[in-house]
């Protein structure tokens, strides 16, 4: 097995590792893995955009739309510290070169479902990618990270309740001990668990699995949020989202009957119950919605590549309605972490999507997820940075610990991520029972 040794490892290339890594001190190395190609990840596909404060006024009406979404479920500590926070990291953003949506100079705001105000920032229908590359530039251009792309986490290393780091496979089968100080997990949500998902199909929950193995808590797991609206088609294949900012600009549902069913800009989970409902009464596997109400000059400026990708499946969404239909979106649950984004294991954090801080209680606000992710990525680097202790045994025990961590998997390994799939789903449904 080959053995790389460093101070942070990060487990995963989207907004919230590569938050993370910005925020470590330059002094340390730091080493990001990532499944597949740096650009596969969730973080590239957001659409819609992020949630800030508006200012203080807008404090309490934030925090209750963040609540009633997540049928006050969720923990308020931690939706306070994102609401908090949230100016100072659109300001950091900005400051790497993201560029918003302005209207006379100044920053524009949208609406979305569930908010009671426009709070969003958005650049067009990309604000992922926008916010992605720049983070990917900035974190490209620092000499103590190295970004390693199709290396897949198979096992943490861990010995008595401390991660030492994990091993990993290469694209070519070779095994690697990646050993660290602190491990970080990034690694987004679960879609490719589903057949339909707005997710890449490589995000499979594969530290949930690992979790579930080292005894490290997990929260909510069974809270999976269905996007209500993406674009139906019978190829497989992930499914393409038609942003909630859609609907909140006020893009129009309809049955097969031509008339109009239920209120656009629900919750996602009682709109997706509503959306089934009439499905069903129409005997159909889509509804449909009308985006030509918005008018062409709004969907060219605001929505160019939801126009441009309904055009390639043959829809022009300036003149027709398209058909739409619920599919896998967000995993609110996760790997429980406190306010720092720590988990039950020592020296070892979890961020963004596989994480559970509570922000999002039992159903997440349209373009909370962005930001939850960078607020808590930035305090998990700056946590361990700030309590910072080298690991408490050898580097000897850590190679027996890998070796003995390799053998294991190796017995495995032909067949280990429909082992963890299985694992996984099978939680969830335990879960779910338990209720
Ligand atoms: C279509 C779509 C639209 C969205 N729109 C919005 C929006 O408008 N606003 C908003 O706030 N949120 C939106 N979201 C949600 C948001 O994009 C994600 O929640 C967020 O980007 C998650 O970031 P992340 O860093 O946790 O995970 P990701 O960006 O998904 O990154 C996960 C990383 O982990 C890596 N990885 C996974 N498993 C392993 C492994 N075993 N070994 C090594 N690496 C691994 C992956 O390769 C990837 O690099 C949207 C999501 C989708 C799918």
């Amino acid at each position: 097995m080959k053995e790389i040794k460093t101070d942070v490892l990060i487990v995963g290339t989207g907004a919230s590792g590569l938050f993370a890594a910005l925020h470590l001190p330059r002094d340390k190395q730091v080493l990001m893995i990532t499944k597949d190609e740096v650009r596969h990840s969730d973080s590239f596909l957001a659409q819609g955009g992020i949630c800030v404060q508006r200012d203080e006024n807008d404090f309490d009406s934030f925090m209750e739309d963040t609540l009633k979404a997540g049928h006050y479920e969720n923990r308020r500590e931690s939706v306070e510290i994102m609401i908090r926070s949230s100016r100072e990291v659109i300001n950091e953003l900005i400051s790497y070169g993201v560029e918003f949506a302005r209207k006379d100079g100044e920053l524009d705001y949208t609406r979305e479902g569930c908010h009671s105000k426009p709070r969003i920032l958005f650049h067009e229908d990309i604000t992922g990618e926008e916010i992605t590359s720049k983070l990917l530039a900035a974190v490209e251009k620092l000499p103590n990270v190295t970004i390693l792309d199709h290396v897949t986490m198979l096992d943490i290393l861990e010995e008595n309740n401390q991660c030492y780091g994990v091993v990993a496979e290469q694209g070519n089968g070779t095994l690697l001990s990646l050993e660290a100080d602190y491990t970080i997990l990034a690694s987004g949500g679960i879609g490719g668990l589903y057949t339909n998902s707005t997710n890449y199909p490589h995000l499979t929950g594969d530290a949930l699995a690992i979790a579930l193995r080292h005894h490290i808590q997990l929260e909510h797991i069974d809270y999976i949020q269905i996007h209500p609206t993406t674009l139906y088609s019978k190829k497989p294949g992930r499914r393409f989202l038609i942003s909630e900012s859609v609907r909140g600009e006020g893009a129009k549902l309809y049955g097969a009957d031509g008339k109009r069913f239920a209120n656009e800009v629900l919750p996602r989970d009682l709109l997706t119950q509503e959306i089934h409902k009439q499905m069903e009464k129409d005997g159909k596997p889509y509804v449909w919605l009308d985006m030509t109400v918005l008018g062409k000059d709004v969907i060219l400026r605001h929505f160019p590549h939801i126009y441009e990708r309904c055009l390639q499946e043959g829809y022009d969404v300036t003149k027709e309605w398209i058909p739409v239909v619920p599919a896998q979106h967000y995993f609110m649950g996760g790997i429980h972490v406190d306010r720092y984004s720590k988990t039950t294991m020592e020296h070892l954090y979890a961020a963004g999507e596989t994480s559970c801080n509570g922000v999002h209680g039992a159903n997440r606000l349209a373009s909370n997820s962005l930001l939850e992710s960078l607020v808590f990525a930035k305090r998990a680097a700056l946590d361990l940075t700030g309590k910072w202790e080298d690991a408490r045994i050898s580097r000897e025990e850590i190679r027996s610990l890998a070796e003995e961590t390799g053998a294991k998997i190796q017995e495995q390994k032909d067949n280990l991520a429909a082992v963890y799939r299985h694992e996984v789903l099978e939680e969830i449904e335990r879960v779910k029972k338990a209720q």
